[in-house]
Order: C-alpha cells, then structure tokens, then sequence
C-alpha cells in the first residue's frame, strides 16, 4: 500500500502551549492535584495521556465545577477560551488560575471586544455549543452568532456595518458562502478571516493528495471542530475515496482493508503524533497481511 502522510501533522502551537502550560501547573504545584476545566484540547487520547499523568478533567457544567473547587485549588482554562464570568468565579473562589487558552483565540476575543466598546454589533460565524463559539458570545449581548447550520436572525443586526468574525477553526472554503449571504442582507457589512494557521495549512493540504487515492484516514476526535473539517472536506473533494474518521489505530481494526492500493492520513491539530505514527505503521504492514 503507497500512504502518503498529509501535513502538517502533530500539535499545533495553541495545543503544545496548552499541555506545557497544564505541566507548569503541576511543577508550580506538585503537591496538588490539578483540574482541567474541559478536554484541555478535543482529543480522547490527549485526555487519556493527561488522565494517567495524574490531572484531572472536569467535564460537567463549568460553573456547577468551579463551585465544588475549594480555595487554593489549581484550575486551568483550557486552549478553546472562556467568558468572563467563569475567570471572575474562579477568583473569587480563591482558586489558583492557569489561562491555556490559544493566542489565536484569544486575540479572536480580543477583536470582538474592542468592536464592541467602539458601539458595533459583531456576527460571530460559529458552531453552537462550541466552547470558542460560546466564550465570543459571552463578552456582550450584542454579539450575534451566524451558526454554520442555521443561519442567523438578521432582524437582530440593526448596525449598517456590523462587524463580522469567525470561529478559529471553521472550513477555509465555505466562509465565502456565509460572507456572500451577509453581504446581500448587510452591504456595508465589515469581514475578516480568522481561520488559524494551523486548520488553513492542513485543508489546504488536504486538497492537493493524488485525485486516485481510494482510502483518506482522518485522525481525530470527534468534538474536534478542525479534525471534523478536515474529513468534510475529503469526503466533498474525493467522493470515490474510502473516507474515515478515526480516533486511533484500533478504530480501524474493524475494517478489511486488503484491496487499497493508495492511502494518505492526515491529522487534527489536537492528535497526538505517535497516534498517526501507530496508523501509518499499521497500514504499512497491511500488503504483508
Ligand atoms: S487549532 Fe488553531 S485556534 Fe485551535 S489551538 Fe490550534 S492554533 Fe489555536
């Protein structure tokens, strides 16, 4: 089998700060234990690999796990941001803070708000419930989100020249789509692209594999928003392709995969890269079955 390994590959530099800044927390700390307010990062194994080294993430209602905290507890914020609110509980819980949210995000946030003090409205292109979709909303009521699925209540937006952002982690190639609906409702409408690097680079990627690959292997979790991208654009871009989604090398043990002549793997920007490494190696023995 030809696997060609589609990159970049590895942790992206928001994910890499992420893990050493949650390692710091422990080194400052080492007689405590440290709690992650969410997946530091959307990726199962990451969680898993924290979990053994002794961290612990919390997954319930942020606010309701703040409250069971204790003064002096060690709490990080994970890379996908968090509103206010939850920084201003978690002081005045006396707790000890480690901020791991991505640089990319946070000056995302930092965009919004100063659109805001300055007397716009911000549309805000995201997905519901996404934790960076949910800490954008929260800076001010006049924040309107543009969900990728349902659209936006333009009857909200009375500002001629809203401002319009995006969630860091969207399909590069589908913005124009929701630029050009805001554009004919919202004219003076003001855009800008806030795609990182990191998700850019890997659909770009994406894009320029051999038209004949039959098997693209998509590495990632399934809340991750990028890993997600990455396999709607493979399945979009190569309609003949066998395309997967997978978490790890044992998700593909359930597949008979012995007429597959051409692979290529590629990788959300929250997958461990010994992960992809076990794949490849996996599928490399494959002819020898
Ligand atoms: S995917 Fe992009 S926004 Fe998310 S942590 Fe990585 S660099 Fe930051």
């Amino acid at each position: 089998m030809q696997i060609t390994l589609i990159k970049p590959q590895g942790f992206c530099g928001g994910v890499t700060r992420a893990v050493s800044l949650a390692k710091k927390a422990k080194e400052d700390h080492p007689s405590k234990d440290i709690y992650i307010l969410g997946m530091l990062a959307h990726n199962q194994t990451l969680i898993d690999d924290l979990s053994k080294q002794g961290f612990i993430t919390l997954l319930g209602n942020e606010e309701e796990e703040i409250n069971k905290l204790k003064k002096g507890d060690v709490i990080v914020f994970t890379a996908h941001g968090h509103s206010e609110y939850l920084d201003n509980l978690a002081i005045s819980k006396g707790l000890i803070t480690y901020d791991a949210t991505c640089f990319k995000v946070k000056s995302n946030l930092e965009k919004i708000q100063k659109e805001i003090e300055d007397g716009h409205q911000v549309i805000y292109i995201g997905q519901k419930g996404h934790k960076e979709t949910e800490a954008a909303l929260s800076i001010s009521p006049q924040v309107s989100l543009y969900d990728t699925k349902l659209l936006i209540n333009y009857y909200l937006i009375t500002d001629k020249n809203p401002y319009v952002i995006n969630q860091t982690t969207l399909n590069y190639y589908e913005l124009t789509r929701f630029y050009d609906d805001i554009k004919k409702h919202i004219p003076g409408a003001r855009f800008e692209n806030e795609i990182c690097d990191a998700t850019r680079l890997r659909q770009e990627a994406m894009l320029h594999i051999d038209k004949d690959v039959e098997l693209i292997v998509v590495v990632g979790h399934k809340k991750s928003s990028n890993t997600n991208r990455l396999f709607d654009i493979a399945k979009t871009h190569y309609p003949d392709a066998l395309v997967m989604m997978v978490n790890d090398v044992e998700d593909m043990k359930v597949f008979d995969l012995s007429l597959i002549k051409k692979a290529a793997i590629a990788s959300g920007a929250s997958t461990p890269s010994y992960i992809v490494d076990e794949i490849y190696e996996y599928l490399s023995k494959y002819d020898s079955r």
